[in-house]
C-alpha cells in the first residue's frame, strides 16, 4: 500500500459510493503484449504496464466478476470503488500474459470472444500489422488502395504506412476489406505464414475452467451498422452457439464490435441481443455504469496511464462525469 492509497479510497467512496447509488467502473484491454510493440498504437497496454494496472486497482478499488457486478448494480447492492475488468476479441496474450496477472490478484474477469478468429484467424488490422512486420522490401506498392509507393523501411515508417492502410479499409465492405487485407499480406510478404495471435480452443476452455466469464463479440466482427441485419443475427447467433459449445454455457454478455452507440450499432442490434437471449452488453462509449442505464449498452473506460497514481485519478474522474449520454435508455 502506498501513502496515498488511504486518500484515493476515501475519494473513491465519494465519487463511486455503493448501494442504490452504486457506480461501476468497466475497463476495456485488447492485446497485452509482452513489450511495447512499435508497430502498435502508442496507448497499448503492455504486460509490465497491466501488471501496474492490476496492482493499483487491487489497493484502491473493488474488483467483481462482471456477471456479479451487473446482478449488484440492479439490485442496488454493489459496494463502493466496484469495478470489472474486460477484453475483448480473444488474444492469446490475454492468457499467457494477463491470466497470470488477473490471478496472482484473485481477478476474475470477462473476456469477449470472436469466434471466427479462434485458433489460427486473424483480425483484419492485425492482418496488416503483421504483414507489414514481416515485410523485407523498403516500399510497397500500395497504387491500387490509393496510397502510391509507401515506405516500409524502418518501424516508424512501416507503422505510417500500416495506419494509412487500416484507415483506408475499415470501413469497407465486409468481402472487400478481406480481400484488400490478403492482398496486402501478399504484397508485403510473398505469402508467408502468417503468425497466430489469437486464443485456441484450449485456452478459451481453460479460461472458463479458472473462473473467467466468455462474452460474445460476434463471428467475424463486422461493424454491425455496415451489414443488414438477417446477417448480424446470424452473425451474433452463430458466435453465441460456438462459444456455448466451447464452453458448456451460451453467453449472457455481449460487447458490440468497435462499440460506439449510433456509429457502429442502433437500437435494432439491442432488441437483436434480446431476442437471442443476451442479457446485457458493453459498448465503447466512455462512461461508469449506473442502475438508471440501459443495460444493453453499458459504458466502458479504456485506461492507458503508465503512472498508476495518474490511472487512478483518471478512473476516479471517469466514474464522476457518469454515463454517456447516447447510453442512455432509449424511451422512445
Ligand atoms: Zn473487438
Amino acid at each position: 500500500m502506498t501513502a496515498v492509497t488511504p486518500l484515493f479510497r476515501a475519494a473513491g467512496r465519494l465519487v463511486s459510493p455503493g448501494g442504490t447509488k452504486g457506480k461501476l467502473t468497466i475497463l476495456t484491454y485488447h492485446r497485452v503484449p509482452p513489450d511495447i510493440d512499435p508497430l502498435l498504437s502508442s496507448d497499448q497496454v503492455d504486460a509490465q504496464k497491466f501488471a501496474r494496472h492490476m496492482a493499483v486497482i487491487s489497493e484502491c478499488f473493488n474488483v467483481l466478476p462482471l456477471p456479479q457486478a451487473l446482478e449488484h448494480l440492479e439490485r442496488g447492492t454493489l459496494p463502493a470503488r466496484a469495478l470489472s475488468i474486460t477484453f475483448d476479441d480473444g488474444y492469446q496474450d490475454n492468457y499467457t500474459i494477463a491470466l497470470p496477472i488477473l490471478q496472482r490478484h484473485g481477478f476474475k474477469a470477462t473476456f469477449f470472444v470472436c469466434s471466427g478468429y479462434i485458433n489460427d484467424g486473424l483480425m483484419f488490422n492485425d492482418i496488416i500489422v503483421e504483414a507489414l512486420r514481416a515485410c523485407e522490401s523498403t516500399e510497397l506498392d500500395l497504387n491500387w488502395l490509393g496510397l502510391g509507393q509507401q515506405p516500409a523501411h524502418d518501424m516508424a515508417s512501416k507503422r505510417g504506412c500500416a495506419q494509412k492502410i487500416l484507415s483506408t479499409v475499415k470501413y469497407l465492405p465486409f468481402k472487400e476489406r478481406e480481400q484488400a487485407c490478403l492482398r496486402v499480406w501478399e504484397t508485403a510478404t510473398s505469402g508467408k505464414a502468417r503468425p497466430r495471435l489469437m486464443m485456441n480452443d484450449e485456452q478459451i476452455r481453460q479460461l472458463a475452467a479458472q473462473g473467467m466469464t466468455i462474452g460474445g463479440h460476434t463471428h467475424t466482427h463486422p461493424i454491425l451498422n455496415r451489414i443488414d441485419l438477417n446477417s448480424a443475427r446470424e452473425d451474433i447467433a452463430r458466435n453465441r452457439q460456438l462459444l456455448g459449445a466451447l464452453v458448456g454455457q451460451e453467453p449472457l454478455i455481449f460487447a458490440y464490435p468497435n462499440g460506439r452507440p449510433v456509429h457502429d450499432y442502433g437500437h435494432e442490434h439491442v432488441a437483436l441481443l434480446k431476442e437471442l437471449g443476451y442479457r446485457f452488453a458493453v459498448s465503447t462509449a466512455w462512461g461508469v455504469a449506473t442502475k438508471s442505464c440501459d443495460r444493453f449498452q453499458l459504458p466502458r473506460f479504456s485506461p492507458w496511464d503508465d503512472n498508476p497514481k495518474r490511472l487512478v485519478l483518471r478512473l476516479l474522474k471517469n466514474a464522476m462525469t457518469g454515463q454517456h449520454p447516447l447510453t442512455a435508455p432509449d424511451l422512445s
